[in-house]
Parts: structure tokens; C-alpha cells; sequence
């Protein structure tokens, strides 16, 4: 069994709303409760640590606040402080750190992501998903067209994200030294050198970040309340 950090101290901004982006509902149940259930289902999950924002009133108001596998902690200001506070309490030698806004997880794949991590004895591994986008990059200076990236390398990085959890300790307290700015864990691996596994996820488990994802996340589970996708 591991611990999973769900670091859900953020604002939301992208999303518009005075609600923090976790605490907007899909139907009856939050974003955030939809994904604890995720997590709650899968058989390797022992503990989920959630990081909170200091000024949150709103998790002590959810039914899962009294679970007693979920422990929480106050995060900080970036994302990778919250995880840092969250790692505080992990006790198992790996960790999963898995976003509050995607709810959309499949049990699958986090078995997936754990066995191929643990076979090839890596130091860490992540989901994700192929680009189906041609992505351009772009020249700083002109909002023009610097070049095309190389497609079939592309992925989008998605999590949960599986590492040993004392080199997570080590590689984020790196980034804080240095005042790096990461926007995945994997990524303060990288600077340090390491290189994670790619494991390839399902694509329904996006991140909500914008008004428009909040709408399709709503049909999906909308979709699946009918039980037309069998789930
Ligand atoms: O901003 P973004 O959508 O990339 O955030 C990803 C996750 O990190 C969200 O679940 C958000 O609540 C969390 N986060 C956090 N602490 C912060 C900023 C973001 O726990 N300071």
C-alpha cells in the first residue's frame, strides 16, 4: 500500500469563480470528493494526505472529512510547497501525488503506473497521455512560430505520479532552495538529473482547469449517471 498526497491548496484562478476549483460540484459530490472516491477505490492506496489552503472552510464540510484514511495538512503558496508540507507525513518508501482536480481516475491505471515503475525498478514514473495536437513553439519575441515540436515524443504529463518518496523529499527541497518554478513533481526530479517513466494513461483524466473543462466534466458525469458507459 502507499500514501498519496493530493495537494488541493490552490485558488483556481483559471477557472473564474470565487469557489476554489475542488470545491465546484460535478452533481451531488465536488470535484475533490469525486476524486478522494477515486483514490479511495484503488487497492494499493493506503493513506491520502490532502493539502489545504490555510484559509480553507470548506473540507471540514464534506462527508469525507471524517474518513479515517484521509489526514490533511495546510500547503503553501506553490504547488510544490503543498506537496512539500503533505510529504511531512508520508510513511511508505513510495508515493503517488495525485491533482485534486482530476476525478476522472481509473483504478487501472494506477495499477499500471505501479507495476511498471516497480519491475523496472525506477525512481519514479508518471501517467500520461499522447499528444493528438500538433504543438508549436513559440518564438518569446515575436508570437511567431519558432518550430514544431516532434509529435510522436510529445505527451501530456498527467498524474498520478508514482517516486521514491525520500528522493521527492530531496528534489523538492532542492527546487525550494534554488526558488525553481516546477509545475509537476517529475519535473524537480528532472533537474536533478533523473529521468521518470512515461506510462501511458487514459485521456478522460484531465485536469479541470477551465470553465469550459468544468461543462465536459459535468456531461461525462452526467453521461455516466445513465450507465450507458458501463461504469
Ligand atoms: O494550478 P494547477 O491546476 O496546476 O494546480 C494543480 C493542483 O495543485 C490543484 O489540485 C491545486 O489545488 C494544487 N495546488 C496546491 N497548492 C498551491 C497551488 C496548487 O495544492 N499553492
Amino acid at each position: 500500500m502507499l500514501d498519496v498526497i493530493v495537494p488541493a491548496a490552490g485558488s483556481g484562478k483559471r477557472m473564474g469563480q470565487k469557489t476554489p476549483k475542488q470545491y465546484l460540484k460535478l452533481d451531488d459530490r465536488t470535484i475533490l470528493e469525486h476524486t478522494l472516491e477515486a483514490l479511495l477505490k484503488c487497492p494499493e492506496v493506503g493513506t491520502i494526505i490532502v493539502a489545504l489552503a490555510s484559509c480553507d472552510h470548506y473540507f471540514e464540510t464534506l462527508r469525507l472529512s471524517s474518513c479515517e484514511r484521509i489526514r490533511t495538512v495546510t500547503g503553501g503558496k506553490e504547488r510544490s510547497d503543498s506537496v512539500c508540507a503533505a510529504l511531512e507525513l508520508v510513511t511508505t518508501p513510495y508515493v503517488l501525488v495525485h491533482d485534486a482536480a482530476r476525478p476522472f481516475l481509473k483504478t487501472d491505471d494506477v495499477e499500471r503506473l505501479i507495476a511498471r515503475c516497480l519491475e523496472e525498478k525506477a525512481c519514479g514514473g508518471i501517467l500520461c497521455a499522447a499528444s493528438t495536437d500538433t504543438l508549436k513553439l513559440e518564438d518569446k519575441d515575436s508570437l511567431r512560430i519558432e518550430k514544431t515540436l516532434p509529435r510522436a515524443q510529445i505527451f501530456k504529463a498527467l498524474t498520478p505520479q508514482l517516486f521514491n518518496t525520500k528522493l521527492l523529499r530531496q528534489a523538492l527541497n532542492y527546487v525550494r532552495d534554488k526558488s525553481l518554478l516546477i509545475t509537476d513533481d517529475a519535473q524537480a526530479l528532472e533537474v536533478l538529473g533523473y529521468h521518470p517513466l512515461l506510462v501511458l494513461g487514459d485521456a478522460h483524466n484531465f485536469k479541470i482547469t477551465t470553465p469550459s473543462d468544468l461543462q465536459l466534466a459535468r456531461a461525462i458525469i452526467a453521461y455516466q449517471a445513465t450507465g450507458a458507459d458501463g461504469s
